[in-house]
């Protein structure tokens, strides 16, 4: 019987120094298990020698395979433009940097053996990490599992194994506003978690600064739910309710008050709903924004070269 083939799906984003070793890693892991396999590594807009890197492991090796995209797209389109050219019966997909490790495979191939369609991973808290950045991580779970209606774990990243199946489906999205790991856990089927301890950084720095980050948790709640647009209307209604309150204050002042007094209290309202107008008019923006993106139904990434057939 022919073995299955498992496709490993690698978004790189200035990657030289970690392609080498993350590869001879997954060799040395699927040497050890009967399935065919090919790695797919995605240069998203290197400016180092990644790509030449991987054109060599690639000339030395029929198992791996490169996509170039024709510039830097972000790590969530470089990881779509993987999954779309795998050919595998499962795809697993992970980072260059070696924080997930691929020792890990065994267990997630037994599981997807046992029938699961997805099985993610959920990092543990890394007491190596950073504390801003274990922290932020933190936050960015609590207000996307506050602020939208699917539930996301903490911890969990883009280390995962997905069924052809499941790859198939989220082919067919047409979604332009990519948050995969949301869209993967919205789509059910039968997934399975495992937890596991991630590793420092192997090479070169997180491309993830705070700013990213944040743009990826407003990404992130945007593209899952409108509940931000349904909190600024219960915001606005529930600030009216209180400026009501204000009301007997106003006429005892018009009717009583000897002198011009108010003014302390006027621009402080004045401030407060500018900018909570912004705010809300900010929350509608985005929106129309993601619309506005949409509509114009640009592809996610643009391939400049690749060996794959
Ligand atoms: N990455 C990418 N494009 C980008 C940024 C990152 O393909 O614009 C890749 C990067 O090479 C790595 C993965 O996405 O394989 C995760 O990035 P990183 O390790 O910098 O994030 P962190 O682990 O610090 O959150
Ligand atoms: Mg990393």
């Amino acid at each position: 019987m022919q073995n299955k083939l498992v496709s490993i799906v690698i978004p790189a984003h200035n990657e030289e120094e970690n392609i080498v070793v993350i590869a001879t890693r997954i060799e040395q892991v699927l040497a050890g298990l009967s399935y065919d396999y090919e790695i797919i590594i995605v240069d998203d807009g290197c400016r180092d020698n990644t790509l030449s890197v991987v054109q060599q492991l690639a000339a030395n090796d029929p198992r791996v395979f490169f996509i170039e995209l024709s510039r830097n797209f972000g790590h969530q389109s470089a990881l779509k433009a993987g999954l779309d050219h795998a050919h595998g019966d499962c795809v697993i997909s992970l980072d260059a940097d070696l924080q997930h490790p691929p020792e890990l495979f065994a267990e997630m191939l037994n599981k997807w053996e046992e029938g699961y369609d997805v099985v993610y991973t959920r990092r543990e808290e890394d007491p190596n990490l950073p504390l801003a950045k274990r922290k932020t991580s933190m936050y960015f779970y609590k207000l996307l599992n506050a602020l939208s209606e699917t539930e996301i774990e903490a911890g969990t990243a883009d280390f995962r194994l997905m069924d052809a199946k499941v790859v198939e489906v989220f082919r067919n999205f047409k979604e332009n506003d990519l948050f995969i790991r949301g869209m993967i856990k919205w789509l059910g089927f039968r997934q399975y978690a495992i937890d596991y301890m991630p590793n420092k950084r192997y090479a070169g720095a997180s491309k993830y600064n705070l700013r990213k980050m944040q743009k990826l948790a407003v990404q992130g709640v945007t593209s899952l739910s409108v509940k931000p647009l349904h909190m600024a209307v219960y915001l606005g209604f529930f600030i009216s309710c209180l400026s009501l309150l204000y009301v007997p204050y106003v006429f005892y002042a018009y009717f009583f008050a000897k002198h011009v007094n108010g003014w302390a209290s006027l621009i402080v309202t004045v401030a407060f709903f500018g900018g909570l107008q912004l705010v809300i008019l900010g929350i509608i923006g985005i929106y129309i924004g993601k619309m506005f993106m949409q509509g114009k139904n640009r592809p996610t990434y643009i391939v400049r070269s690749t060996n794959i057939k």
